[in-house]
């Protein structure tokens, strides 16, 4: 099929002849075409212009179509443009990103194995897991502990830890030895208070422990903010409680900080604030802010010994530490160290979170939540006994997106809110006030 690919119409027919979305009914009636980028605003092929408040998949920490990523891939493509990491080989840019990564993590992280996204780290993390327990002689260390509404990717490992079960169903039987906990969710778990939250999950992680055995557990996996879960904070003392726990039963945890590290949170890293004392890290996403593919875990010293012993680590991608990658993200790292963009996070989440605040004067908003720039706004059909919409907030994101210009993106429970770290004030006040428009006039059905 050729055709003009300035004609919306003719690119929306193609798009819909052969291409396959996720999460897409082919037989939807539109398409959004993207075309240009520019700081938080997107255009697409019909010339429309978007604000961005999701950095694209919650991302584009440095926003859209800076030069600096673009010249550090054309100088890297042009001097090597591939190499692998395989053996003995490696490529000086990728030693350079893992160092720099194992300066920029928590004290004892300080090794890095790359992919190429974040399912992809997840199903390394987990393999790391269970080959670490194996090769230290506890080869029955194979459960998995995860969390209701934790997203953590769509590998048969990484899809199996994530507590969307919906997303399972019809693939066959998934990855055994997972089980689920509840999640940390102040505003849904009719506790009474933060304190309430934390006894509640630690109870169900004893008894869970007690329950499948703690020589059988491998890992716990989660985020230190739930993101597609609904950018829910767990309550302070959640994190050190919870890894006192792994920590007395020799269980490792693998913190999915996809989402969270690289200054989403206001530091390289969440586990820095949260308390979280991870053995696994699993990143991508602000790593390169979207220019190029490329995920890294990172491990403490301790799991990289174990993972070095005899003949290595038998897990490796064609793309492992992919050099232009990493020149790539070593630019975006310098962006955001230069432009102090950590910062951001909590000056421009606050801003963000202030103009919102109002929008918990409606009758469908239940809570207004923020950690750094991770805001999520809880829709209800009813504020007393906080029923959530009956269809979710998909289609609520979807009439913002279409009404107003302003690109959020729909949950089970929570529209949600990541924009660029760049984002201004003005443009903070243009998202609110979308939203307002919109939610002002939803009804409890979603309407
Ligand atoms: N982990 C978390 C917390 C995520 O939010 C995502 C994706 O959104 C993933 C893992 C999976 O990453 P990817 O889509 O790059 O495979």
């Amino acid at each position: 099929m050729t055709f003009d690919i300035r004609d919306p119409s003719a690119l929306s027919a193609a798009d819909r002849a052969h291409l396959i979305h996720p999460f897409l009914p082919a037989a939807a009636p539109g398409r959004v075409v993207m075309t240009e980028g520019r700081g938080c605003r997107l255009r697409d092929a019909t010339g429309r212009t978007y604000l961005d408040a999701t950095a694209g998949m919650w991302l584009c920490q440095i926003g859209h179509g800076r030069p600096e990523p673009a010249r550090a891939a054309q100088d890297q493509m042009t001097r090597l443009e591939y190499s692998t990491n395989f053996w003995d080989f490696a490529c000086d840019r990728t030693v350079e990103l893992a160092a720099r990564l194992a300066d920029l993590a928590p004290p004892g992280i300080d090794h890095v194995f790359f992919t190429t996204g974040g399912s992809e780290g997840v199903e390394a993390a987990l393999r790391m897991a269970r080959y670490v327990h194996h090769r230290r002689g506890e080869p029955d260390r194979t459960w998995f502990l995860s969390r209701l509404g934790g997203y953590h990717g769509v590998g048969y490992g990484s899809g199996s830890v994530s507590g969307f079960p919906d997303f399972a169903e019809g693939f066959g039987p998934m990855l055994p030895h997972v089980h689920h906990l509840a999640a940390p969710y102040p505003y849904r778990s009719g506790a009474a208070g933060p304190a309430e939250v934390t006894d509640a999950c630690v109870r169900e992680l004893e008894a869970a422990v007690a329950r499948i055995g703690p020589h059988r557990i491998a890992a716990m996996i989660g985020e230190p903010v739930m993101a597609l879960g609904g950018m829910v904070a767990p309550p302070d003392d959640y994190w050190p409680r919870v890894t006192q726990v792994l920590r007395r039963h020799g269980i490792l945890l693998i913190l999915d900080e996809v989402v969270t590290a690289f200054g989403r949170l206001g530091d390289w890293f969440a586990g820095r604030r949260t308390g979280a004392r991870a053995d696994i890290i699993v990143t991508s996403k602000g790593l390169t802010s979207g220019y190029f593919p490329l995920g890294a875990v990172l491990t403490s010293g301790a799991v990289a010994e174990v993972l070095g012993r005899d003949t290595g680590f038998p897990v490796g991608h064609t793309y492992n530490g992919h050099p232009v990658g990493c020149a790539v993200a070593l630019a975006n790292l310098d962006i955001i160290e230069s432009e102090k963009l950590l910062g951001a996070a909590d000056t421009t989440g606050a801003y963000l979170a202030d103009a919102l605040r109002p929008l918990e004067q409606l009758d469908v908003v239940g809570e207004v939540r923020r950690t750094g720039l991770m805001l999520g706004i809880e829709l209800v059909a009813d504020k007393t006994d906080r029923r959530p919409l009956p269809h979710g907030t998909y289609s609520v994101a979807d009439a913002v997106r279409t009404e107003t210009g302003v690109l959020v993106r729909g949950g089970p429970h929570a529209l949600t809110l990541a924009p660029p770290l760049i984002m201004t004030r003005d443009e903070a006040d243009e998202a609110a006030e979308a939203l307002h428009t919109v939610l002002a006039r939803l009804t409890p059905d979603g309407e």
